[in-house]
């Protein structure tokens, strides 16, 4: 029996569980794993959904579904952000729980990979609605999570006011303040310096990498950014600072763009006033396609997951594409990109900063002891550009996509950890 066919929920459009199981088992064929293997590798380790009924401002009852999801724990406690999203489904779920297994190897992090998920679009919520639904979720997966087994993160509709009510539910059920049990959280309360900006520094560190192996420098340069959310937003703000022309931005409203390079500060002042790019007077309107399709040096896909599918990869013109989102690039697009020689770097290397500064602060919050900013910066740059080197080598040695080479890289760590630990019984 197919994996696929033992525990997808997917139906007959292919979603992003079956994108990740396809890179999967391209991964696993190349480093001739058996069936066996593959299917350990393919099918999550630990899943738990709940119901979450919240009592509405209004007196009104409503009810919605949660999941976690542990995709793999060969290499340490699982860990994974939560996102809120009207959109979520299980095989999402289990998608971005197994991507975080290979991110975590790949960065050579010590965790496996978890994500979870609630169905509920946070818009339409009040703030004490979300604190009561994310106090509830976090009760019903508490005996799951925890500093040395499973570790939340802000994702797609969360952010640092989630993770400390998650952490302050789980410290009460314990008894005890326990700060390593979600990251993400603000600074003033176990938080790390720069973890809220981490995934985005991430991402234009390896940008300017990639474009340099390309023959791309920086200033002067071109970028659209796909997302205006806590990825795309800083991310076109490092750019930006960087010298690189951002010329064209979105979010799920709407899209702006400036062929002279969009004022990016102004451009925050505006979201963080009207809460959207759209209506953004220093540009002009544009559609959703025209940003994915413009004509750049690079392309930042910073939102939602199948952007970029087999319909417009072959009109997609950057000549690098970093995936700050997870699972952006379908893997049809992918092979349409790489005839086309556009350069991808895998979101599982290139989104990789917040990972890396999550894993800085579970450890400054177990330890009790406070790294200063450019420490933290510091660290995350050399880790960045040590995986940056690692995949672009090893892509080069096979002549892989990067993408080919970076889950292969992460695989084999997984797998062998697995077979040094054996099996139980
Ligand atoms: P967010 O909720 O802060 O922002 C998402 C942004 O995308 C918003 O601006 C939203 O309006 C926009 N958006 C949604 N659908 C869109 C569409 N169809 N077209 C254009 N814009 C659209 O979420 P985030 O934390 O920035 O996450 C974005 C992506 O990055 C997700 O794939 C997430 O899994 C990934 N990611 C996030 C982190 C992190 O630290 N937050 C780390 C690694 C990966």
């Amino acid at each position: 029996m197919s994996i696929t066919s033992e525990v997808s929920e997917a139906g007959v459009t292919p979603g992003p569980l079956d994108d990740a199981r396809s890179q999967l088992r391209e991964a696993a064929t190349i480093l001739g794993y058996d069936d066996g293997v593959y299917n350990v590798l393919a099918t999550p380790r630990r899943e738990l959904t709940v119901s979450i009924p919240l009592r509405r401002d209004n007196g009104d009852i409503e009810l919605f579904i949660g999941h976690r999801v542990q995709h793999n724990l060969s290499r340490g406690p699982a860990k994974g952000g939560l996102r809120y999203s009207p959109d979520v489904t299980l095989d999402e779920v289990r998608a971005l729980a197994m991507w975080m297994t290979w991110k975590c190897a790949l960065l050579d992090v010590p965790y496996g990979g978890a994500k979870g998920g609630v169905r509920i679009d946070p818009r339409q919520y009040s703030t004490a609605e979300l604190e009561r639904v994310t106090r509830r979720y976090t009760s019903e997966i508490s005996p799951m999570i925890g500093p040395g087994h499973d570790i939340p993160a802000p994702d797609i509709g969360t952010d640092e006011n989630t993770m400390a009510w998650m952490m302050d539910t789980y410290s009460v059920q314990k008894g005890h303040t326990v700060l390593g049990v979600t990251t993400g959280k603000p600074v003033s309360l176990g938080g790390s310096l720069g973890r809220a900006t981490a995934t985005s520094r991430g991402v234009v560190h390896v940008a300017l990498a990639a474009m340099r192996s390309v023959g791309i420098t920086a200033d002067g340069s071109t970028a659209a950014v796909q997302g205006f959310g806590k990825v795309g937003r800083h991310a076109a703000r490092f750019l930006h600072d960087e010298g690189v022309r951002v010329i064209a931005v979105s979010d799920q409203y709407g899209a702006v763009g400036d062929a002279r390079g969009l004022d990016i500060a102004a451009l925050e002042q505006h979201v963080d006033d009207t809460g959207s790019v759209v209506k953004f007077t220093g540009g002009v309107e544009m559609s959703h396609d025209d940003v994915l399709e413009s004509d750049v040096d690079l392309l930042v896909p910073a939102a939602v997951e199948g952007v970029i599918h087999a319909g417009n990869a072959p009109r997609i013109r950057a000549r690098v594409v970093v995936e700050g989102a997870n699972g952006p690039t379908t893997p049809e697009a992918d092979l349409v990109l790489n005839d086309a020689g556009r350069l991808v770097v895998p979101d599982i290397l290139a989104n990789a900063g917040g990972v890396i500064v999550s894993y800085f602060e579970w450890v400054q919050a177990n330890q009790a002891y406070w790294w200063r900013a450019d420490e933290v910066e510091s660290r995350l740059a050399e880790r960045m550009l040590t995986a940056w080197d690692e995949v672009s080598a090893h892509a080069a040695a096979l002549n892989l996509p990067l993408r080919t080479a970076a889950t292969c890289l992460a695989v084999q760590r997984v797998a062998q950890a697995a077979q040094l630990r054996g099996l139980y019984p």
